[in-house]
């Protein structure tokens, strides 16, 4: 067992602990950064897999995401414009398929209004809600009331217009079903990203990819940090006082000042504090949950749908697959498509044995773009729910009533004891972005805090 002593031990090597620990350093201090897994990023992670570049976690980053653009600035780490050519799929709740272009679904004119009518009333409340204190709307305790599913049917009876925009934030962000979680947890989705606008236009959010992958960040990060990445050392066990902390890792133990714990929120209680947190930190980390998504990546021989002038980009409101994406690494000559399967879809998929499941995804791939889907050369289903260190994917929210109430000390810390994640960040809440932004914000704070 090595002991270390260092100004700050950061516990999670993922983009916010290993952006906190880059920043202390650069201050000055001295820093550990102790790991559970064989690997940095957390949940960005990539593979090659038969020759193509698999994005497993996060990847895109959208033009507000700033905290994350400044990172990779200062490190030289390029982007490339995701491939968006062509027209866009949508096959309607009654099974028709039509091929579109520009922003509206093609699903008759009212529902259009009135889809353009909820996100308009969406971004008038967005526009009021500052995404580091939602709880401090004037109408916040009553919008953690209702949940999402059940306030746009207060504003509308179009259950198709409903479903459409509930799905932006529920099966595409939130990755729960909509009457789990708040109207006011919607609005702090839709704030973190500057609209609901922004939320619901995927060239906007989903504009770019990095050179190298977005987990070739926290590798470039890592690389700077050298020898004080400790990997393969989970924290089970930390002991703290006014006074300073110990962490200890599998081979590792460090004592320091202070410690961060970067890791989601529904992993907080994996450690065992000595003495216990307070009782209101014990509460509130049983409120957040991780929702749950399969992103699932179909390769092939070549991006087909280009040929046939489809972009890749399709959209559905129910069914097994109800997004697809071309996520083709930049440069690579054969095509890959990326879907998601959310929520309740996503428990009826990992319910079935691995053949038809598969099977089942590829014909829901093959009604957006025709049987030349079925035709995988790779295929890979992530599965962040069975990853010891995640739990789910993509991040933490709370449940109905939580974010008023507990929301407001989420970023408190504990004597010597932070936190920092993406899943308590306000802008970039629950993307790369808002972990490097809380990173930063951590390492100011502590640096305030050490030097008095
Ligand atoms: P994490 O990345 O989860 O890092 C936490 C680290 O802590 C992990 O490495 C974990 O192993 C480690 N850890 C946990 N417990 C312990 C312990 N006890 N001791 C030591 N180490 C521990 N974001 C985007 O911006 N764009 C996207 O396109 C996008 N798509 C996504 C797709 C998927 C499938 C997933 C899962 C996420 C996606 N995200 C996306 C979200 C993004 O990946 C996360 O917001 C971001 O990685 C969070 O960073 P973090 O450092 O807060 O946490």
């Amino acid at each position: 067992m090595r002991i270390l002593d260092r100004d700050v031990v950061i516990i999670g090597a993922g983009p916010s602990g290993l952006t906190a620990a880059y920043e202390l350093r650069k201050a000055g201090k001295s820093v550990a950064v102790l790991e559970a897994r064989d690997r940095v990023g957390g949940r960005t992670w990539s593979e090659d897999m038969d020759g193509a570049t698999i994005e497993i976690g996060g990847q895109w980053i959208s033009p507000d995401q700033t905290g994350l653009y400044s990172l990779i600035e200062e490190l030289g780490i390029e982007t490339y414009e995701r491939y968006k050519a062509g027209a866009s799929v949508y096959i309607s709740e009654a099974g028709q398929r039509t091929v579109y272009t520009g922003e509206d679904f093609p699903v008759g004119e009212s529902t259009v209004a009135e889809m353009n009518r909820l996100i308009a009333e969406m971004d008038r409340l967005t526009a009021q809600v500052d995404p580091d204190a939602p709880w401090e709307h004037p109408r916040a305790e009553e919008l953690d009331m209702i949940s999402f599913h059940h306030w746009l049917r207060t504003l509308s009876t179009d259950e198709a217009a409903c479903n459409n925009v509930g799905l932006f934030i529920a099966g595409g962000m939130l990755t729960k079903p909509a009457h789990t979680f708040s109207a006011l947890q919607a609005l702090l989705m839709s704030a973190s990203a500057g609209s609901f606008a922004n939320l619901v236009d995927e060239d906007f959010i989903l504009d770019r990819r990095i050179v190298g992958t977005m987990q070739g960040v926290s590798i470039a990060v890592a690389k700077v940090l050298g020898q004080d990445v400790f990997l393969n050392n989970p924290v089970l066990k930390l002991d703290w006082s006014e006074q300073g902390v110990r962490a200890h890792g599998t081979d590792v133990t460090v004592n320091a000042k202070k410690v961060i714990i970067a890791v989601p929120p529904n992993l907080y209680s994996r450690i065992s504090y000595n003495p216990p947190l307070p009782r209101r930190q014990h509460v509130t980390h049983q409120h957040q949950s991780m929702g749950l998504v399969i992103k699932v990546h179909a390769v092939y021989e070549t991006p087909f749908w280009r040929e046939d002038g489809l972009s890749g980009t399709c959209f559905r409101p129910t069914g097994i697959v109800q997004e697809i994406y071309d996520n083709t690494y930049l440069g690579e000559s054969t095509g890959t498509l990326v879907g998601f399967i959310s929520d309740t879809q996503a428990d009826a998929m990992f319910e079935l044995p691995e053949d038809e499941r598969k099977a089942a995804i590829l014909e829901g791939f093959a009604d957006f773009l025709g049987p030349q889907a079925l035709d995988a050369k790779v295929f890979y289903l992530s599965d962040f729910g069975s990853e010891e260190w995640t739990r789910g994917a993509y991040a933490t929210s709370y449940d109905l009533g939580g974010l008023f109430r507990f929301g407001p000390d989420q970023n408190k810390n504990v004597g010597p004891i932070y936190f920092s994640s993406s899943d308590l960040a306000g802008e970039g809440y629950q993307h790369v972005d808002g972990a490097v932004r809380m990173g930063r914000r951590t390492a100011v704070r502590i640096n305030s805090a050490i030097d008095g």
